[in-house]
């Protein structure tokens, strides 16, 4: 029997446009999307798309311009809280700060600094990640041309208050090439090779990042990403990392899953319309009961809610 309810249920709504960082409510129907610019949190509900625009408590540890790599959302007894990975540009640090979410507010429970300093690279990043085991946990990498990458990497643990504990899995390890969107397995990151598209192999390393070793994977997709394609940080789904890819000239978004356990990879389908999520803030991300949802900017210059959050 077909649930009209799940026939009828809306697959997008308005986003929030601008640099933003996306987060989804472990059971609620609900997403929290971290503007930037205003510096809060907007809550959406994902039944109706309304919109709630968040107080939300500034931190104090952290005085110059913030980069917000990622926020990923936890309940603990009963509470929900957002977790967010910072970099503070003026110090260098880098910060884990859990935030308690109630109806009409985000307060700060704990700002926890990451021993860990800015390095100066070609490019940097971090996301933080559910592993297929259910862990969290946190990377920041950095990458110095084609020649070396960098990265340090934590298991994240909330407490029933909300207060954070991190236990570094891999301390500031230098890779020798450059490597990009990590992933966590359940006992090891997987890196895919930096310009080496279609990614015919890639680094599967041990979380203390004692065991590296190279895999070969055989490409199964028919349409693989062109060239000038972007691609998202990936979502574990069981024994796959989904990788969303778009090109907004092109006006083609697609999606390839990595499968770790038949060592290939897959092309899944996408509704393809004029409104491909795109630009520099889109956020893939996994709800519990296994739905993806794609939040970002749109690409159609006419528009009117300039950004998406979609299922997909
Ligand atoms: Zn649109």
């Amino acid at each position: 029997m077909i649930s009209t309810k799940s026939v009828n249920e809306p697959k997008s709504f308005c986003g929030v446009p601008g640099r933003t960082r996306c987060c989804l409510h472990p059971v609620a129907p609900v997403a929290y999307i971290f503007d930037c610019f205003k510096s809060a949190f907007v809550r959406i509900d994902l039944k109706s798309g309304r919109h709630f625009t968040m107080e939300t408590e500034q931190p104090k540890t952290l005085v110059g311009e913030k980069i917000w790599y990622d926020v990923h959302c936890v309940i603990r007894a009963s509470e929900t809280y957002a977790i967010a990975l910072i970099l503070d540009h003026e110090s260098g640090k880098y910060c884990l700060i859990s935030f308690l979410l109630k109806e009409e507010k985000a307060a700060i429970v704990e700002e926890c600094q990451l021993n860990l300093k800015k390095i100066s690279a070609d490019a940097n990043w971090g996301s933080i990640q559910q592993d297929a085991n259910g862990q969290i946990c946190g990377i920041v990498y950095w990458r110095f041309l084609d020649k070396a990458t960098r990265f340090h990497a934590v298991r994240i643990d909330v407490d029933e208050s909300g207060m954070i504990s991190n236990d570094i899995l891999a301390n500031n390890c230098r890779l020798e090439g450059a490597w990009h969107l990590p992933t966590f397995s359940s006992n090891a990151i997987v890196w895919l090779p930096f310009c080496a598209e279609p990614y015919l192999f890639v680094l599967n390393v041990s979380y203390d990042a004692t065991r590296l070793c190279i895999i070969k994977v055989e490409n199964h997709s028919e349409n693989w990403p062109l060239d000038g394609s972007t691609w998202i940080s990936p979502v574990v789904a069981d024994d796959k990392a989904v990788f969303y890819t778009f090109n907004a000239a092109k006006k083609l978004a697609q999606i390839h899953c990595l499968d770790w356990k038949e060592k290939c990879w897959r092309e899944l389908r996408v509704d393809a319309n004029d409104h491909i999520i795109s630009g520099s803030s889109v956020v893939l991300k996994r709800s519990q009961d296994g739905k993806r949802f794609l939040h970002g900017e749109c690409s159609n210059a006419f528009c009117s809610a300039k950004a998406h959050i979609s299922v997909i």
